[in-house]
């Protein structure tokens, strides 16, 4: 564990940086004074009178950012509060998170954005920035004020959770939004297709007799949403993105210069429908965790620029929701704690990415689709950083989670790579209990 003490003024050093952007992952040292990264060396630092933070071992990457957080928080507070996603966040490596509007109230007016930023200030662990819903009541009818939304600090719009159907309304909403230059993240999903399904519709569903959803409800509403874009002209993100035949789209939709972006979960990337025959609720999601066919293709697609990041859709749920039969659980896992370490053990160390295009997707990538601060290891920036040890080996354990909620199917699985803290604003946090 890394003893530090409260200083703002100081240099990490022995430690591998990280730097995304020009994907150098080798030893470094970086200053830090008063909160900020004043000066990025590459090689060890030497003769300085400041204090030197010993930190050899271990990478030291931007704090992650993720794009794709459910805070519960205002109205669900049994499953998740501002406080303890935070936490939870902190917890995986990441200093910034954006939060989705499906709260209760529903995120659709600037009273509700105050609240989670005040809130946050109150008693927040990291940065929270917040996507406000496209349409009152995420009812997909009637399009919110987004330029009251936007001075409340709303970052992005999303009725993430359900999709607007309504053409025309999509539409409105995209051409008002790229007015306000406020990105728009789509949930695509044809409800008429998916209505009823608790899983992927292919070999597993038949075998277990459970209704799926087929991926055509998926790639229909990525196909529209894309044609939409393209006819406004306005920034589209599209969420968890989970079919081969989405990448297909997205990737094509590039090819054509439209603006879209594309995100893809940790859990959709590393485990297949065919564990669904443990019946195990933690597993349900939505979308819901596909064939092998598709894991190929989403990984396909992080390694050629398709995807442009990885957001873990933290979606908490207690106890008492998912101890249920299937068919009545709803649909969503905690990832904000094993997203670093899970894609570092399934991926990385399977040779099929690189730890810096992990780190990438974890931090320049997601900051540069919605136009965050963050994610880079530069002169001038915040010091906002994370500090892993890619090969420490540790078992997640539901005790140990910061997260209100324990709906992971991963409780019990041993994992490599490890998160020891974070530094928000040059303050470190320890993470390791
Ligand atoms: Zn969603």
């Amino acid at each position: 564990m890394i003893d530090w003490k409260d200083k703002r003024e100081f240099w990490i050093a022995g430690a591998r940086v990280a730097d995304p952007e020009s994907g150098r992952l080798r030893a470094g040292s970086v200053c830090v004074q008063k909160g900020i990264i004043t000066e990025v060396a590459w090689q060890r630092v030497t003769g300085t009178e400041l204090p030197v933070l010993e930190a050899d071992g271990y990478v030291l990457a931007p704090g992650f950012v993720d794009i794709h957080t459910h805070l519960r928080e205002p109205g669900n507070e049994e499953k998740e509060t501002i406080k303890t996603g935070t936490a939870a966040a902190v917890a995986g490596g990441y200093t910034s998170i954006v939060c989705m509007a499906n709260t209760d109230p529903v995120i659709d007016k600037p009273s509700v954005v105050e609240f989670i930023l005040r809130e946050t200030e109150r008693s927040g662990s990291c940065r929270v920035f917040v996507t406000a819903a496209l349409t009152r009541g995420l009812e997909g009818e009637i399009i919110n004020e987004y330029g009251f939304l936007k001075e409340a600090g709303a970052i992005a719009l999303s009725d993430d959770g359900n999709y607007v159907t309504n053409s025309q309304v999509m539409r409105s909403a995209l051409e008002y939004a790229r007015f306000l230059d406020l990105p728009v993240i789509s949930h695509c999903e044809d409800p008429f297709l998916s209505g009823g399904t608790h899983m992927n519709e292919g070999y597993s569903s038949t075998r277990l007799g459970m209704r799926g959803s087929p991926a055509a409800a998926e790639e229909i509403a990525v196909a529209r949403d894309i044609r939409l874009s393209q006819l406004t002209g306005s920034r589209l993100h599209i969420a968890h993105i989970s079919t081969a035949g989405s990448v297909d789209l997205v990737k094509r939709a590039k090819k054509s210069s439209i603006p879209v972006t594309a995100e893809v979960t940790p859990h959709h990337l590393t485990m297949e429908d065919t564990l669904l025959e443990s019946y195990d609720t933690s597993l349900k999601t939505n979308p819901p965790l596909r064939g092998r066919k598709d894991i190929d293709a989403l990984c396909a697609g992080l390694g050629d620029g398709t995807i442009d990041c990885i957001a873990t859709d933290h979606a908490p749920h207690n106890v008492i929701d998912k101890e249920v039969e299937f068919d009545l659980a709803p649909p969503g896992m905690i990832g904000l704690e094993t997203a670093f370490a899970l894609l570092n053990t399934r991926l990385v160390q399977t040779g099929t990415i690189e730890l810096i295009d992990l780190i990438r997707l974890l931090t320049s990538n997601p900051a540069r689709v919605l136009g965050l601060p963050g994610g880079r290891i530069v002169k001038g920036e915040k010091a906002d950083l994370a500090l892993l040890d890619p090969e420490a080996k540790w078992v997640v354990e539901a005790g140990n989670l910061r997260s209100k909620s324990r709906n992971t199917p991963l409780v019990g699985t041993e994992l490599t790579g490890r998160v020891e803290g974070v530094f928000l604003e040059g303050k470190w946090i320890n993470v390791v209990p």
